[in-house]
């Protein structure tokens, strides 16, 4: 076997980490369930006399029940990738009046009734978010990356499922008790680009806790007053709004008052604008000095006697 290798002292802690977590015993591969599926992918690729893997928990553990020894008993076989049969240790415990048993779980690996790991679930949507692929170039990728094959109806599949999962864990995120609030609201724009295009971002957040209430790009020719008061008006429903901060953008002004809204520009805008102003002069005078320098320099260069 391949296994012994010497791994140099220095590298102690991930040494550590791996005997915690992988052993290979009789070339049966029994890792624990934090061991990615990466790893278990290139340990089976790099040591050919694994003929078993199996994910389990370890031995000697304990009835979590009535603290008897739990025994291992045969296994749950699952292919992943539909390239790797894995064994999850099934447990039972030793006492016969107990009836506690335990398989290991791998669902954060691959989710229950899934044929591939959710890495590759992720691929589509992740390979998407770099640029415009074809579902084909997706697959290729996939094949290349994982060796695994899954069909471009899969692939499709796994885009869409990732982009529900994310849009769902982003309704999440913009939940909030409106009790919560500090009601002192602030407004800004940013301009990123999203796929090589320039795009406008809105975000309205409470300021006392820094909760975002509203979070949109849209294309830049639409950030018009309309939509912000549009936007404003859509997010302040239900909470009794005390204070509006914005930037120096002169539209905020008249939206604020018909809201009837106490509106104030950000002290770190304001100060912005007033140095934006205050710049210009400042560079001007600079640039004046620079050049009185130079020629102060140039006429004590060509005095007849030198300065001392
Ligand atoms: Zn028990």
């Amino acid at each position: 076997m391949k296994t012994k290798t010497e791994i140099p002292h220095n590298n102690v802690y991930a040494e550590g980490i791996f005997k915690d977590n992988v052993n290979i015993e009789n070339n049966v591969l029994f890792i624990k369930p934090i061991v990615p599926f990466y790893l278990v992918r290139a340990l089976v690729k790099f040591i050919e006399e694994i003929t078993k893997i199996v994910y389990w928990d370890g031995e000697n553990l304990k009835c979590p029940v009535c603290g008897r020894k739990l025994y291992r008993n045969s296994y749950s076989k699952k292919w992943i990738n539909k390239t790797h049969l894995v064994h999850r240790q099934k447990y039972i415990c030793s006492n016969k009046e107990c009836d506690y048993e335990h398989v290991t779980n791998i669902d954060h690996i691959v989710p229950k009734h899934c044929n591939y790991e959710i890495e590759i679930r992720n691929e589509p949507y992740k390979q998407g978010l770099i640029d415009y692929k074809s579902l084909e170039k997706i697959s290729e990728h996939i094949k290349n990356n994982y060796g695994a094959n899954p069909s471009r109806q899969s692939a499709l599949n796994f885009y869409r499922e990732t982009d529900s999962t994310l849009k769902k864990l982003e309704t999440e995120v913009l939940k909030y008790d409106k009790n919560e609030l500090s009601n002192v609201i602030a407004i800004d724009e940013q301009f990123p680009r999203v796929n090589g295009e320039k795009k406008a971002k809105s975000v309205i957040m409470d300021i006392g806790t820094n909760l975002i209430l509203s979070d949109e790009i849209i294309p830049v020719k639409d950030l018009t007053p309309e939509f912000n008061e549009q936007t404003i008006k859509n997010t302040i429903k239900g909470i009794d709004v005390k204070g509006i901060v914005t930037d120096g953008d002169k539209s905020y002004a008249p939206i604020a008052d018909s809201l009837n809204i106490i509106h104030q520009h950000c002290n770190f805008h304001l100060k912005k604008n007033l140095m934006d102003e205050l710049n210009k002069i400042l560079n001007k005078i600079k640039r004046k000095r620079k050049s009185l320098d130079r020629q102060i320099k140039d006429i004590t260069l060509n005095l007849p006697f030198k300065e001392k």
